[in-house]
């Protein structure tokens, strides 16, 4: 679309799932968009993502469901390995298709490359907001400053927007009492021992998990408990210390964690109201539901389509109503994540033989029709009809 005077203009913080869609939807919206992004360039690969729900709709009505298809993961089951490496308990992923209609298992650098390639706005890496104000006024770290009609913040759980313009972190972020890692890494003969099966090693408190990604590719999955959210100083260095004891291919894994790994505590993020002025937040910057509840990216998806259909329909009051519309979702996500807290990294040998068992159990076509419900959250109507 050529820029015009008339052009409204708008800067998106952060190029996670969240910030690409939003700006994706306000481009074709008619905005005149900037995208600027913290990290000195994209962010690929990453961790597996099961993507389903509203946000799956969401990506069939801006056309990319085919080129998410091609990165479909061909994960065929989710298998519980002992220190030995052999199989425990094992569902396979049809069953849980079952459950999750529609669901495309891949990398969430997948699903962001897949939204970044359809986008024309520039995005500007190695850059972040060193000030901003609720009339739509920024500061930017490289210097330069701008003033802006719409300022988005989607910046994540650790939003650099919403404290500038809404208050501290603490007073929004929920810690769940976890500390997660990924990475992945490319080691053929590994990811064809493994293969295409999400498989994971379970000590109390603490849960790895690998599986191969194409070419030769893994990726890695590790969840432990932690009282305090403060993260270590070497992230990787704190993986082989809090690991180091565990079996099967763990010290592989530990053996290649790199420095930059992505490191973060668990949490979730409730923000009263998410808009403020010309500033407005989306994806997990207002309303994380954690790993436990899955949907993040759905939901992501989801808040940057409803936020700009509301602006499109009017600036006034277009906060409140995109609010209104994703909120309760967002708020039924995370309640049911909280109820997964102790399920991926059980506090006891026994309860973990538990999770299995449950695991075994959900493989059956009657268990099946008994949990549908309940195995995801209630996210229905959220959407306007196509
Ligand atoms: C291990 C794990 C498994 C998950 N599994 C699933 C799943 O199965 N299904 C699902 O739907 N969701 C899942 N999620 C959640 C999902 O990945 C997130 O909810 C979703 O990616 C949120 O997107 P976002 O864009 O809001 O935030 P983020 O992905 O955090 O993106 C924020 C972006 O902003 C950038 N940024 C941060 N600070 C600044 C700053 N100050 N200035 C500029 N840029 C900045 C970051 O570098 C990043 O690019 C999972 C999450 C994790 C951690």
């Amino acid at each position: 679309m050529p820029k015009s005077s008339a052009q409204q203009r708008a800067v998106v913080v952060g190029a996670g799932i969240a910030g690409l869609a939003s700006a994706w939807w306000l481009e074709r919206a008619g905005w005149d968009v900037l995208v600027v992004e913290r990290a000195p360039a994209f962010r690929a690969g990453g961790y597996m993502i099961d993507f389903f729900g509203p946000g799956h709709e969401v990506a069939r009505r801006m056309g990319l469901l085919p080129a998410l298809e091609r990165r479909r993961a061909p994960i065929s089951s989710v298998t519980s390995v002992d220190s030995r490496g052999r199989k425990r308990a094992e569902i396979s992923t049809a069953a849980y298709e079952a459950v999750a209609d529609g669901v495309i298992s891949l990398l969430r650098g997948d699903l962001a490359e897949v939204v970044r390639d359809d986008l024309r706005a520039p995005i500007r890496y190695g850059t972040t907001v060193s000030a901003g104000s609720e009339d739509g006024r920024v500061a930017f770290s490289d210097g330069s400053t701008g003033e802006f009609d719409l300022v988005v913040g989607a910046d994540g759980v650790h939003s650099r927007v919403r404290e500038l313009v809404f208050g501290p972190s603490s007073s929004f972020v929920r810690y769940l009492g976890h500390h997660t890692a990924a990475f992945s890494f490319r080691d053929p003969e590994l990811s064809a021992r493994i293969g295409y099966r999400y498989q994971m090693l379970t000590a109390p408190h603490r849960m790895v998990g690998c599986y191969a990604v194409r070419d030769g590719s893994m990726a890695a999955l590790m969840l432990h408990r932690s009282e305090s959210p403060r993260l270590p100083d070497s992230p990787a260095e704190a993986l082989r210390e809090r690991f180091g004891d565990l079996g099967w291919v763990v010290p592989e894994l530990l053996s290649v964690v790199p420095e930059d790994v992505y490191h973060d505590e668990v949490s979730q993020v409730d923000v009263p109201v998410w808009h403020r002025g010309k500033v407005v937040l989306v994806g997990d910057a207002c309303g994380a539901v954690s790993l436990f509840a899955g949907h993040g990216a759905s939901l992501a998806m989801t808040g940057a389509h409803v936020l700009v259909e509301e602006l499109s329909a009017g600036f006034d009051g277009a906060f409140d109503r995109y609010q209104a519309r994703l909120k309760p979702a967002v708020e039924r996500t995370q309640e049911f994540g909280r109820r997964f807290v102790g399920w991926m990294a059980p506090a006891s040998a026994w309860r973990i033989s538990v999770r299995d068992m449950a695991f075994r159990l959900s493989g059956l076509p009657i268990v099946r029709n008994l949990i549908r419900g309940s195995v995801t959250p209630d996210v229905d109507g959220v959407l306007t009809p196509a």
